[in-house]
């Protein structure tokens, strides 16, 4: 591929075989080629460097280039280079007990490589429960609008979000969706609170009008991520945990963004006093992005169902790679460096002191609302604070294009309106340092500042 640098961005003149880096709307915009990494700054191929503010896809927890991470997946790799879990290793057995002991429950756990597949086991693994507790008519799967849960077919099914399916529709059958808690446009009004129990309530209507007896599971994200960075009160988290406890609906939590610190908490559930979910997915910072793997962890009161005498008990899945034993060794030291340092505490403490500053923005006409949890951000932008109308996607490729020339990566999404992606995203990783937080926090303010 040749490369040009203008105006400090590489751009494509001849446009690379690589169809993932494809830009979405314009194939011959800039891609940017990354050599190297240290902390929360990548380089490119040119030598500039970058902050990555949104810790590539939200997933490197603890940044670039950790040594003692490196070298477990190498000590590992020597020793065993590969193993199925048709049968087991040790990495595994030790993740998965590490996994339970996070959770502050007892759960078993099934390996796979990303947070698409942990959805996936998790559906199969719910359909399959109910199969064999006597309620075989239970096959539904709600999720919420703007919710993201994967690429997958099934995972697609769950995210509702009209423009990353609508040239894969239909779906998988039996996916419903309902109204999230999205105070800040609520169909409700008044408080954020009242707004967000409102919501809760027509997943409890839903489950009714649909008939609890085909209702399977509820899947959520503690906090929309992909669809806005949505944060709920926490209030809502609880009611919505006590309405499928009622109606027998299992009650899955997507940590893939969530998990491993990034909100302040080790799992972005653990906010929400009382909360235990029936199954919990995770990927992304499970190994801080080092290397890929997915997990699900099930209650045992529900894997219990699977181990019950019966040639058809068992749980028909299988997954080549999932829980490699490099992936797994490197989930360990993850675990162990986030427990080390403090990184969950060290999270709440930045969150607040440094990123909080972004708050200050909400006086722009721009900004119609900033929502945070941790170190996750997402800036809503409108055209007018009256209107509340998305602020369009040129003004917003325009504030990510220039906080990329300063040196600073932050993201966008939402689907406020199907397709128009008016959330600014600030998530870096958890190990950024005090100076990179004040340097995203100047770059992205002057920048918003000078609209
Ligand atoms: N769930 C959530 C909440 C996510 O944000 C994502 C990815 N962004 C996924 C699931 C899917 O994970 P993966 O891309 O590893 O398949």
């Amino acid at each position: 591929m040749k490369a040009e640098v203008e105006m400090g961005n590489v751009v494509n003149k001849t446009p690379s075989r690589l169809w993932n880096a494809m830009h979405r709307y314009n194939p011959d915009a800039e891609q940017t080629v990354a050599v190297s990494g240290e902390g929360s700054w990548f380089t490119d191929e040119n030598g500039k460097k970058y902050l990555d503010g949104v810790s590539g896809l939200w997933c490197l927890n603890l940044g670039y280039g950790r040594q003692e991470i490196v070298d477990a997946a190498a000590e590992q790799m020597k020793k065993l280079s590969y193993f199925p879990l048709t049968m087991s290793h040790q990495p595994a057995i030790d993740l998965a007990d590490k996994i339970s002991d996070l959770l502050g429950a007892n759960y078993q756990t099934f390996f796979s490589n990303s947070g698409s597949e942990a959805n996936e086991t998790a559906f199969k693994v719910v359909r399959q429960y109910h199969h064999q507790t006597g309620n075989p008519g239970k096959y539904k799967f709600i999720s919420r609008y703007r919710g993201y849960h994967g690429s997958t077919l099934g995972a697609l099914s769950a995210t509702a979000q009209a423009n990353r399916r609508v040239k894969y529709d239909p779906g998988v059958p039996g996916f419903l969706h309902v109204y999230p808690p999205y105070s800040y446009r609520s169909i409700f009004g008044g408080e954020a609170e009242e707004s967000d129990l409102k919501a809760a309530q027509m997943l409890e209507e839903m489950i009714n009008w649909e008939g609890e007896e085909t209702v399977a599971a509820f899947i959520m994200e503690p906090f929309i991520s992909g669809g806005g960075v949505i944060v709920p009160s926490t209030k809502y988290i609880q009611r919505v945990t006590d309405i499928c406890k009622k109606h027998n609906v299992l009650l899955i939590m997507d940590e893939v963004v969530s998990g491993y610190g990034r909100t302040g908490k080790m799992f972005g559930f653990m906010h929400a006093e009382g909360v235990q979910p029936d199954i919990v997915t995770m990927a992304k910072g499970l190994t801080s992005g080092y290397l890929p793997l997915g997990a699900t962890a099930v209650k045992s009161e529900i894997y219990d169902a699977f181990t019950k005498e019966g040639k058809d008990n068992h749980l028909r899945h299988v997954s080549t790679y999932g829980g490699h034993p490099a992936a797994c060794a490197v989930a360990l030291k993850n675990i162990e460096i986030i427990e080390r340092e403090n990184i969950v505490e060290r999270v709440r403490n930045l969150g607040k002191k440094k990123l909080g500053k972004l708050h200050q923005l909400i006086g722009h006409e721009n900004v119609g609302e900033v929502r945070q949890i941790g170190f996750l951000l997402g800036l809503e932008m409108v055209a007018d604070k009256r209107s509340k109308i998305p602020l369009n996607e040129l003004k917003m490729a325009g504030i990510i294009g220039k906080c990329k020339q300063e040196g600073l990566i932050i993201g966008k999404n939402g689907d406020t309106v199907p397709g128009q992606n008016n959330v600014l995203i600030v998530a870096p990783p958890l190990t950024s340092t005090e100076d990179d937080l004040d340097f995203i926090v100047e770059t992205l303010s002057t920048v918003i500042r000078s609209l």
